[in-house]
């Protein structure tokens, strides 16, 4: 049946990118599918947010967990609707593995995620909101991006943990 792993659904070629795009990793679905039962999971779309929709980024200063508003409209605040989504995706699947991320992401980045100053100059950088909920609720679940996917020793290291 395959090794049950999550992965941000935009990389299973799912249209659901703000933009009405995806993001189809090949070596997901062409080698990793072999050994892999994938769960693509949206935090966003969870949230209502819709496609296309307005994109979001984080704000806020270090030290303090950040918010997640609107890019354009920073009076749409999707804090509490990613968390909450989030930690109820989390909680229906504590059977997962492993999960595979979209880097770049205010909702499913790593890490090295901007974060944006009230006023909209760069501040620093942290995880994508749905990453803090995972990071949170299941500490040992292994995550990876999948651009990190092209070195081989992150790689062999992800696959050998799940
Ligand atoms: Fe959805 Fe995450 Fe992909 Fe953004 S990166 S489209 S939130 S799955």
């Amino acid at each position: 049946e395959g090794i049950p792993v999550g992965i941000s659904a935009c990389l299973m070629g799912e249209p659901v990118r703000y933009n009405g795009g995806h993001k189809r990793s090949r070596y997901c679905l062409e080698v990793l599918q072999a050994c892999f039962r994938f769960e693509p999971f949206c935090p966003e779309l969870a949230a209502g947010l819709g496609v296309p929709r307005e994109p979001i980024r984080l704000v806020g200063v270090p030290g303090e967990a950040p918010r997640v508003v609107g890019a354009r409209d920073p009076s749409l605040d999707v804090t509490e609707a990613l968390a909450e989504v989030s930690e109820e995706f989390v909680a229906r699947h504590r059977h997962l593995r492993g999960f595979i991320l979209m880097k770049g992401s205010p909702s499913c980045g790593l890490a090295r995620v901007k974060v944006y100053h009230a006023n909209g100059m760069p501040s620093h950088a942290d995880s994508g909101a749905f990453v803090h909920a995972l990071r949170r609720h299941l500490p040992e679940l292994p995550l990876e991006e999948e651009a990190r996917m092209n070195d081989a020793v992150l790689r062999e290291n992800f696959i050998t943990r799940v």
